[in-house]
C-alpha cells in the first residue's frame, strides 16, 4: 500500500536571493519533484542556491492536465514542492488549480511562507490603512481597465495592484482618472533588488513624477492607492449634497466638487469622492 505523498507551496526570493528561508532551502533539497512555472529560470535559482531538483513544468497553459498527473503521483506516494518564478505560488501566479486538485483528492497541502511583492510593498509604503483589499493587476485593456476601476472607486480599502514596466505609465494615467487625484499613490519598484524605491505622492502628480525620468518606469512593480475616503455624514453631508447636487447641474465634476468644497469649507476629496458617488446613482437611475 502507498502512503500518500504531500504538496508543499514553497515562496522563493522576488529578487534579493537572501530571502529563500532555511525551510524552503530544506524542502527543495528533499521532495521528489518540484513543479515551476519557467524551468530554466527555476533551474539557474536552485543551481546558485545549491539545490539539485527535477523540474516539471505548470503554467497557465497546462496546469489542468499536469495538475491531474501530478496528483497521481503524490497519491502514489511523492512529495512535490510547488514553486513560481518569484515569491508566493498561486498569487497573481499559476499554482491555484494544482493545489484545489491536491485538496480534493484528500492530499495534504502545506504552505511554506516567504516572499511576496504585495505585503513587502505593504511594509514599508507607511500607509496608514487597517485594511485593503489585494487587486492584482488590472486588465490591459482601457474599457475593461476603467470598469473594474469604477468598481473599485467607492471602496474605504487601500489599493494594492501589480503591473510591469511597459505599462506603468498608462496605467498609473487611468488610477488617476477613475479614482481622482487627490488620493495619494505608493510606486514600490524593484523591491529587494539594486534600484529598490519607494515613492508616495497625489495621483494627480503621478504620471508627471514617473515622465520626468525614465528610470522611474523601469523595473517591477507595485502601486498602493489610499482608499476612497470616508463619506461624511449628517449636517455636513446634508450640506454638501445639497450643494453639489446643484452645481453638478451647471458644472463639470471636478468643478462642482471643488466649487461645493470652497463652499462649505469640506476637504476637496470628500466633496469630489461625493460628486462621483451621485454622478453614478443618476447615471444607474437613466
Ligand atoms: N507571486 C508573486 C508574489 O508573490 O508577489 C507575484 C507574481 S506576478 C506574476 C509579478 C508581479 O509582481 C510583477 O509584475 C510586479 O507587479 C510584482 N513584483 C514581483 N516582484 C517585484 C519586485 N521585486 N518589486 C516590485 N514588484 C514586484
Amino acid at each position: 500500500m502507498h502512503t500518500s505523498g504531500t504538496l508543499y507551496v514553497v515562496a522563493t526570493p522576488i529578487g534579493n536571493l537572501g530571502d529563500i528561508t532555511q525551510r524552503a532551502i530544506e524542502v527543495l533539497k528533499s521532495v521528489d519533484l518540484v513543479a515551476a512555472e519557467d524551468t530554466r529560470h527555476s533551474g539557474q535559482l536552485l543551481a546558485r542556491l545549491g539545490i539539485p531538483a527535477r523540474f516539471v513544468a505548470l503554467h497557465e497553459h497546462n496546469e489542468q492536465q499536469v495538475a491531474q498527473r501530478l496528483v497521481a503521483d503524490m497519491q502514489a506516494g511523492k512529495r512535490i514542492a510547488l514553486i513560481c518564478d518569484a515569491g508566493t505560488p498561486a498569487i497573481s501566479d499559476p499554482g491555484t488549480l494544482l493545489v484545489a486538485a491536491a485538496h480534493a483528492a484528500g492530499i495534504a497541502v502545506v504552505p511554506l511562507p516567504g516572499a511576496n511583492a504585495a505585503v513587502s510593498a505593504l511594509s514599508a509604503a507607511g500607509v496608514n490603512a487597517p485594511h485593503w483589499l489585494f487587486y492584482g493587476f488590472l486588465p490591459n485593456k482601457a474599457v475593461a481597465r476603467s470598469k473594474a476601476l469604477a468598481a473599485l472607486v467607492h471602496l474605504p480599502y487601500a489599493l494594492v495592484f501589480y503591473e510591469a514596466p511597459h505599462r506603468i505609465v498608462e496605467c498609473v494615467a487611468a488610477l488617476a482618472a477613475s479614482l481622482g487625484g487627490t488620493r495619494r499613490i505608493t510606486l514600490a519598484r524593484e523591491l529587494t533588488k539594486l534600484f529598490e524605491s519607494i515613492h508616495s505622492l497625489p495621483l494627480a502628480e503621478a504620471v508627471a513624477w514617473l515622465e520626468a525620468d525614465l528610470n522611474r518606469q523601469k523595473g517591477e512593480f507595485v502601486l498602493i492607492v489610499e482608499g476612497a475616503p470616508e463619506v461624511v455624514v449628517d449636517e455636513d453631508d446634508a450640506r454638501l449634497r445639497d450643494t453639489l447636487a446643484v452645481l453638478l447641474e451647471e458644472l463639470p465634476l471636478k468643478q462642482a466638487a471643488h466649487l461645493a468644497a470652497r463652499l462649505t469649507g469640506l476637504k476637496k476629496n470628500v466633496a469630489y469622492e461625493l460628486a462621483l458617488q451621485m454622478r453614478d446613482a443618476d447615471a444607474e437611475k437613466t
